[in-house]
């Protein structure tokens, strides 16, 4: 477990807090993207998105959602990412589940174009196929 974010949200650690309720914390993230850059973490410890249930996340989503609209007023931003790292290779370094809220400037820079792949005749529907067939 990584237990970053649980002292955080217990005040065993500092943070600029932004918001609480029961189930659900955010505080401004210490390294930003963009100044106001937001994370969101269930109070409840997962590892991340894999290990969360569907109601949960539901409900995290849900302060996210409140949380961004208060962010992109508070920073004049133009746009929003809503990001979520999960896992080493997504970029994930921390081990708490938690949502990026990155306010964005138009012209700033801030990611790098993403790179793009192509499918090859057919490819697309089995991988439609493979990804339906997984749904649970
Ligand atoms: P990720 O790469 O998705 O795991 O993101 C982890 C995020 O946590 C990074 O953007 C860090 O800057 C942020 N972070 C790490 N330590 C702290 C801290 N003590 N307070 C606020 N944000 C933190």
């Amino acid at each position: 477990m990584n237990e970053l974010f649980l002292k955080i949200i217990s005040g065993e650690l500092p943070c600029s807090k932004i918001y609480e309720d029961t189930e659900t914390f955010a505080f401004l993230d210490i390294k930003p993207c963009a100044k106001g850059h937001t994370l969101v973490v269930p109070k409840a410890y997962t590892r991340n998105l894999f290990l969360m249930n569907e109601r949960d996340f539901g409900r995290l989503m849900e302060t996210v959602h409140k949380v961004a609209h208060a962010v992109k007023i508070a920073t004049n931003a133009d746009g929003i990412n809503i990001v979520i790292n999960n896992e080493a290779a997504a970029g994930q370094e921390v081990f708490h589940t938690h949502v990026h809220i990155i306010p964005r400037h138009t012209n700033d820079g801030v990611f790098a174009p993403p790179k793009h792949e192509t499918y090859t005749d057919g490819e697309m529907n089995t991988f439609a196929e493979k990804i339906t067939s997984a749904l649970i």
